[in-house]
Order: C-alpha cells, then structure tokens, then sequence
C-alpha cells in the first residue's frame, strides 16, 4: 500500500496505527532518512542538505535505499510505503522493481487535504527525540510540556516544519508529487480520503477501503 498526500496530511499517523494494529510494516521514506542523518552514514550525509531545505533528496539515493528496506523486510509481509513514491520516475522504478520480485502496489490512498489543516499541524507538531511519538502543542499535547509521555525524552520541532520550509514542501508536493495521483488513478489503485478528518474517522474510513 502507498500512501500519498502534502506534508501533514497524517500519512505518518495512519500508517503507524496500521501497523500497530493490522500489522503492516511501515516504511517512512522520511523517518529512514532522518535516522541515517542521526547516524551520520554517507545517505544522511548526501541527503541533510536537501531535507533541511524541504526539497527532494535525488531520486537515485532514495529509490536505492528504499529498495534495499523491501528486499530485507517486506518480503513476506503487507507493507506500507509512507511518503514514497514521490516522484513518476521514482514510481515507475518501484513498480518494475516490485515486478521483479512478484510483488505489487495494490491500493493507494491518496489523502487529501486542506492547507489550513496542513499548516496548523505541521507548525504545531513536535516529536520525541528518542521514540519518535508524533504529539501537537494544541491538539495532542503531551502531559508535561516539551518531554514524551511514553520514554521521559525531550521533544523537539523538525527542522523543515517551519513555515518557510513547509511552503516550500507543499510547492515539491504540488510540482512533482501531485502528478502520482492520476498515475495511480490509471492503474486502478487509487483511493481518495479526506485527510482533514481527526486520525480515528481516517482510520475508520481506511478500515473499510482495505
Ligand atoms: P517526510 O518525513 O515524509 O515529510 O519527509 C521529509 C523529507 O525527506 C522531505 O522533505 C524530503 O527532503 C525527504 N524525502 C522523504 N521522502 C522522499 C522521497 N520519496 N523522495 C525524495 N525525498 C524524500
């Protein structure tokens, strides 16, 4: 399964409960990358600059690195890929690789969302440092502020969910992301679902399409 949408649009939120849940693996092209930055290993080095900016990393290293993830993991399991493809040729090589490999894009959710909505989450979201829970400074505040509920660690804002680095996110989402919607609207796999909904009524609705 893809999940497709704008930065902030809960793609992270509903494949985390998809995976707690059902039991899906969940592949975060942007969580990958942000922990070989953390780990300072030659991606993170090529690919910091350009996540610092909200542009794409260059589609050779991400498709490389993604493709290695499902070749180690994803092989007898239902996977999830959040936030990947981004791009047609990152697409069109996920495909033939997966062919390769029997394996298949069978459903897409595209998740679509307002940029009121976009905006005040990304601006609000923080993120523990250590376990990664996902909290926001009005709708799900943790209990004492800047410190996770589950691990005790300290929360921190991404670096790129700052105004000017979102606007510039959901222009490469308007640029080159959007386009995989009609892609995958002309393979038959593709699902609309209203990202401004709370996570729970997503969920429900993404229940029943699945
Ligand atoms: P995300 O966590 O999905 O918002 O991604 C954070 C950042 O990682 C993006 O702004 C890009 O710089 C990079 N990134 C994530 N997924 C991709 C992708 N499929 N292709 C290129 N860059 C990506």
């Amino acid at each position: 399964m893809v999940l497709l949408g704008p930065p902030g649009a809960g793609k992270g939120t509903q494949a985390v409960m998809l995976a707690e849940r059902l039991n899906y693996l969940h592949l975060s092209t942007g969580d990958i990358l942000r922990e070989n930055v953390k780990q300072g290993t030659e991606i993170g080095k090529k690919a910091k600059s350009y996540m610092d900016k909200g542009e794409l990393v260059p589609d050779d290293i991400v498709i490389e690195m993604m493709l290695d993830e499902i070749k180690t993991d994803a092989k007898d399991r239902d996977f999830i890929l959040d936030g990947f493809p981004r791009t047609i040729y990152q697409a069109g090589k996920i495909d033939a690789a997966l062919e390769k490999l029997k394996l298949d894009i069978d459903l897409v959710i595209y998740f679509k969302t307002s940029l009121k909505i976009v905006l005040f989450r990304l601006t609000g979201r923080r993120l523990c440092r250590e376990c990664g829970e996902n909290y926001h400074i009005v709708n799900m505040p943790p209990k004492k502020e800047g410190v996770c509920d589950k691990c005790k660690s300290e929360l921190y804002r991404r670096k790129d969910d700052v105004e000017e680095t979102i606007k510039k996110r959901l222009e490469v989402f308007e640029g080159q992301t959007k386009e995989l919607i009609d892609y995958y609207k002309g393979k038959g796999v593709l699902k609309e679902i209203s990202g401004d909904l709370d996570a729970e009524e997503v969920y429900e609705k993404l229940s029943v399409i699945i």
